[in-house]
């Protein structure tokens, strides 16, 4: 059996990368590993389209997220969070633990938090120090407008921090023309790595912010990855293996270019979802993002007994709901290292399984209407 990762992160991961990964490990404070950092930390910037330093975390995605908080939040400090889903309850529990006082604008899941909500809860309440959002919402599909979002934090002495974790790298997302004063991201999701690392970029206004914050974590205190990257260095021994291996991942991203992967992604996630629709499936998410595509399991359909079935009969992985959700979606990735003939068999395979339980459905009809799709 070939296994076949399709899974909102870890995502499958370039040859080259993995190569990489195998090679002997190396001192990490040597001019040769400094100038690997630099060089990726650059790369990092043209990915998150930021002129300010990325600061890289040995860390999961949530470690970035807690960094955030804790770095630039202070107890019993006012922050509006916008959720709409599980990515969105992580930054209220996040936000919990370091005292901060959460202002919760909260849509079910599959629907969107919109601009005019946010526009709302920025004028009821003036003294909120910071925003909370999520760019891409993995738990149910949705992508958000950060771009309006952050037109409307930016006339506000308010921060905006993201939760761009499956979002960047996958979706258009432009931090410093968007005004996205912290972006964090991992490394297992857009980025075509392993997991491990976190990464998170912060805007002046950030900084200024950060300023009058009494730090209340060692380990993960951005100032300590500030001060460090200025001379190309981490302050804490970094997973370097990584670093090595994602600077060739980014390289991919380089070559390609930043708006044609963009569109590469927007035209897989149209395919896919034309796909869906022909088969006789509904989307789940209102406003669906390029990285993944969520469907909604029809009615009489047993949805954890088909992934497994996919799974065990032709390799494809995808991803159950995470919770409650669990049995009503289906989770399917096409971010980072994964290509439209991927997706396609992908879909290919669903419709054989769809048939197996029992489900109405022409074989054929999704990847006639995939090929459509990017044919168009
Ligand atoms: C995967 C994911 C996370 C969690 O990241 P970890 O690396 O598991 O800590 C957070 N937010 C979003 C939107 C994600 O997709």
């Amino acid at each position: 059996m070939k296994p076949r990762l399709f899974t909102p992160g870890p995502t499958p991961v370039p040859e080259e990368t993995l190569l990489e990964l195998a090679k002997p490990v190396t001192y990490h404070r040597s001019a040769e590993s400094k100038a690997i950092l630099a060089e990726m930390t650059e790369d990092l910037k043209y990915v998150f389209q930021t002129a300010n330093p990325v600061l890289t975390l040995t860390a999961s995605g949530t470690g970035g997220m807690d960094a955030a908080i804790n770095t630039a939040i202070a107890p019993g400090e006012k922050v509006i969070l916008l959720t709409a889903g599980r990515w969105g309850e992580r930054w209220k529990n996040i936000l919990k633990v370091y005292g901060a006082n959460a202002v919760v604008v909260e849509v079910p899941y599959g629907q969107v938090v919109t601009p005019a909500m946010l526009e709302t809860a920025l004028a009821a309440n003036p003294d909120a120090v910071a925003v909370c959002a999520t760019l891409s919402e993995t738990s149910t599909g949705v992508g958000h407008d950060l771009e309006a979002f952050g037109k409307l934090v930016a006339k506000t002495n308010a921060i905006l921090i993201v939760d761009g974790i499956s979002g960047l790298g996958a979706m258009e997302c432009r931090v410093d023309a968007w005004h996205l004063d912290i972006v964090v991201t991992g490394s297992q999701k857009a980025l075509m790595l392993p997991p491990g690392l976190a990464f998170v970029s912060v805007s002046d206004k950030a900084w200024k912010k950060i300023e009058a914050v009494a730090p209340r974590s060692f380990y993960l205190d951005l100032r300590r990855y500030k001060k460090a990257i200025l001379e190309s260095d981490t302050p804490f021994t970094p997973a370097n293996t990584l670093i090595k291996a994602q600077r060739l991942s980014l390289k991919r991203i380089r070559a390609e270019g930043i708006e044609n992967l963009w569109a590469r992604h927007a035209k897989m996630a149209a395919a896919c979802r034309a796909a869906v629709a022909a088969m006789g499936l509904e989307l789940f998410p209102v406003r669906p993002n390029s990285g993944l595509t969520v469907i909604k399991v029809p009615a009489g359909v047993d949805g954890s007994a088909v992934l497994k079935k996919m799974e065990k009969t032709h390799g494809y992985k995808l991803a159950d709901g995470q919770d409650a959700m669990k049995g009503t979606i289906w989770r399917l990735s096409h971010m980072g290292y994964t290509d439209a003939f991927d997706v396609l068999g992908a879909v290919a395979a669903l419709e054989l399984i769809l048939l197996e339980v029992g489900f109405p459905v022409t074989p054929g009809v999704g990847v006639t209407a995939f090929q459509k799709a990017m044919a168009a």
